[in-house]
């Protein structure tokens, strides 16, 4: 019995992980957009941002049809990242 299983759960740790990905964008109250990285501290940690509302996931195919449809780029507010486009064949 010399299994050690300390790195799995790491409770009352001095610094929460963010539930936010930093490679994912999302949108927020009043449409901002932001990736995980830049998301407000509130949004980071509890997934909904500051009034409460629970942050979306902006995905490749909403960028997409953002391009194509309202002709805006839908990418972080402050780094300009944006979801990458996955292919299917
Ligand atoms: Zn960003």
């Amino acid at each position: 019995m010399t299994m050690t299983n300390a790195s799995t759960k790491v409770s009352g740790g001095a610094t929460p992980a963010p539930v936010l990905k930093p490679d994912v964008l999302y949108s927020g109250d009043n449409g901002r957009l932001f990736c995980g990285a830049h998301a407000g501290q509130s949004a980071k940690y509890t997934g909904r941002d500051i009034s409460g509302q629970r942050v979306h996931v902006v995905t490749a195919d909403d960028v997409a049809e953002a391009r194509r449809e309202y002709e805006v780029e839908l990418a972080c507010e402050r780094c300009g990242m944006q979801p990458p486009l996955v292919v299917l064949r």
